[in-house]
């Protein structure tokens, strides 16, 4: 059985991890959730599953739920803010922390839970991104494990499973290339939100929606999958594969090609994770090969002259230090601005591209600690929304 602390409950991966849950109550409590702002889902949720403890980012929210529950006569304590996170992510009755956390708020909750030797089910890439040249080592040296929930990484993972590392060559990481595969610069000047909210084959958050129109999303997972395996992002391939069958694939030193497939799903890698080192009863319907969805499987290499952020997801994950950190808190700034309706699509990448130029003679050489990290993170988003304000001017 795990018990479980799910941060970022109420958002499009926590929800399937209580989906599992719910599915199978024998093998898992629920020792504490948390959310940004959305207490109405929270109260549900409480409900539900009866945590001990849970936090909301929001102050004013924590109050207003914590009077709620208190007049439905529910004894529960409501954190706050990052401490309430952190409370949250290493409580002493929970032994694995679901990062279900979108951005960089994730860090710091998941950085504590591995240090008070909790396992980590990790769906919040930024985490690695910014923070993997210290987690990595520090779920090492704490004797824990890192159980991926990201789709493509965690059929690298399963790939991976049995062979010696010394035998991968390179890892495939499949991408369906978004709603915008095919486009041109010209048109992407002429997307709207709506059009890059509507992702062909996957139903996700707002802001990782986002991040698959302009392929940073892959970019971040490149990342990602460096961190978690251990190899240099120039051996990473992305492959474009707009049916999202094929979750990822690994090439071993033989020439021979595994690939893990599915219908295009989150609650499959999360019960992978979950049920660690065994495979769970799941609710995932049974595959088909027949499916028209499924059948006729295609592949196309990735276009990073039109998706340039990709291309600097290489060189940031290649330079390492706090290059990811700068690149990824620019991103999440020009994505909120863009969702807001402040900055054109290709804004984004403009603003992530002037924020990393800007802020490289700075960073270079500067010690990779938690603190340094969270400052660079904040100044990286200081000058990109400086950045946005000129965009918006213009
Ligand atoms: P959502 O936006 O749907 O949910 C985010 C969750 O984080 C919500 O519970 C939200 O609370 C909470 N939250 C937001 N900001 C803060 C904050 N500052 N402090 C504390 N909590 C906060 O995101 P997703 O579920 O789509 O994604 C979560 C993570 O998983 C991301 O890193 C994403 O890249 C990754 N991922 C997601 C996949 C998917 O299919 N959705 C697939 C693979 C990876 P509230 O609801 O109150 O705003
Ligand atoms: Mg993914």
């Amino acid at each position: 059985m795990r018990r479980l602390s799910v941060l970022g409950s109420t958002g499009s991966i926590g929800k399937q991890t209580l989906e599992v849950v719910r599915n199978a109550p024998a093998d898992f409590t629920v020792e504490a959730l948390t959310c940004g702002s959305d207490t109405d889902t929270l109260f549900e949720q409480i409900i539900e599953f009866r945590p001990k403890v849970c936090s909301v980012m929001d102050e004013k929210k924590a109050k207003e739920l914590s009077d709620r529950l208190k007049s439905s006569d529910i004894n529960i304590d409501v954190l706050m803010g990052t401490e309430g996170n952190i409370t949250c992510a290493t409580l002493d009755s929970c032994d694995t922390v679901v990062g279900a956390i979108v951005g960089f708020a994730g860090l710091v909750p998941v950085y504590n839970a591995v240090l008070s030797g909790k396992d980590i089910a990790l769906a919040n890439k930024e985490t690695l991104v910014a923070g993997g040249d210290i987690i990595m080592p520090l779920i090492r040296e704490k004797g824990v494990m890192m159980l991926p929930i990201d789709s493509e990484h965690s059929a690298i993972w399963q790939c991976l499973k049995g062979e010696a590392r010394s035998d991968l060559d390179r890892i495939l990481i499949t991408a369906s290339g978004g709603p915008f595969r095919g486009k041109t610069r010209d048109e992407l000047e002429k997307v709207s939100v709506a059009d890059a909210l509507h992702h062909p084959t996957w139903n996700m958050g707002g802001k990782i929606t986002i991040d698959s129109a302009t392929m940073m999303n892959k970019g971040l997972e490149i990342i990602e999958a460096h961190h978690l395996y251990g190899i240099e992002c120039d051996r990473i391939d992305v492959v474009v594969h707009p049916q999202s069958v094929i979750h990822s694939m690994i090439r071993l030193k033989d020439g021979s090609v595994l690939a893990q497939m599915g219908k295009p799903s989150m609650i499959l890698p999360i019960e992978v994770a979950l049920y660690y080192p065994k495979r769970g009863p799941s609710i995932v319907k049974e595959f088909d090969p027949f499916d028209a969805a499924v059948s006729n499987l295609t592949f196309e290499p990735c276009d990073t002259e039109v998706f340039r952020l990709v291309k600097l997801a290489y060189e940031a994950g290649k330079r390492g230090g706090l290059f990811p950190t700068v690149m990824n808190a620019a991103n999440e700034s020009a994505v909120r601005a863009y969702l807001a309706g402040k900055i054109g699509f290709l804004g984004i990448e403009k603003t992530v591209f002037d924020t990393v130029e800007k802020m490289d003679p700075s960073i270079s050489g500067m010690e990779l600690t938690i603190d340094s990290i969270c400052q660079t993170d904040k100044d990286a988003r200081i000058y990109a929304d400086e950045l946005i304000e000129g965009i918006i001017r213009e």
